[in-house]
C-alpha cells in the first residue's frame, strides 16, 4: 500500500504501483524513474513523483523539496544512463505542462534526454 495519492486511470501512477511494466532507472519514496517508451534521444528518461499531481501548473510550496529533489537527481540518472560529461555532453529537461505545453500524460513528469547527436526530435 502507497501513502501516496493515485489516481487509478492514470497511467503513470500504475507504472509507480507495477501494473504497468516500465524500464525502471530509480526509485526512492516519493520519486520514480524509468525509459521513455518513446525515446528522442539517445538516453530519455522520466522522473516522476509518486504522487498523482497532474502537473507543474498544481504544484505549491509543499512540493518544493520534492521538486528540488528531482532536479539534483537528474544529473545523477543522466550520467548513470549514458549521457555524456558537462559541458561537451549534458542533457536536457523538459517538462510539458497542459495541452498548449505539450503535455499528453497528465501526471508532471520531467523528461530527461541526453547523449551524443543527431536526436530524433528536439
Ligand atoms: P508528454 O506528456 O507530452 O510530456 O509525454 C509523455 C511521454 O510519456 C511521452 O514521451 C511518451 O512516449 C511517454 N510514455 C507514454 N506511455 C509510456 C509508458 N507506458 N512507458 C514509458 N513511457 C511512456
Ligand atoms: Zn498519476
Amino acid at each position: 500500500m502507497s501513502h501516496h495519492h493515485t489516481d487509478d486511470n492514470c497511467i503513470f501512477c500504475k507504472i509507480v504501483a507495477g501494473k504497468i511494466p516500465s524500464k525502471k532507472v530509480y526509485e526512492d519514496e516519493d520519486i520514480f524513474a524509468f525509459h521513455d517508451i518513446a525515446p528522442w534521444a539517445p538516453v530519455h528518461l522520466l522522473m516522476i513523483p509518486k504522487a498523482h499531481i497532474p502537473s507543474l501548473a498544481q504544484v505549491g510550496p509543499e512540493h518544493e523539496a520534492l521538486l528540488g529533489r528531482m532536479m539534483v537527481l537528474a544529473s545523477k540518472l543522466a550520467a548513470q544512463e549514458g549521457c555524456n560529461p558537462y559541458p561537451d555532453g549534458g542533457f536536457r529537461l523538459v517538462s510539458n505542462t497542459g495541452t498548449e505545453g505539450g503535455q499528453e500524460v497528465h501526471h508532471l513528469h520531467i523528461h530527461v534526454m541526453g547523449g551524443p547527436r543527431p536526436w530524433l526530435r528536439g
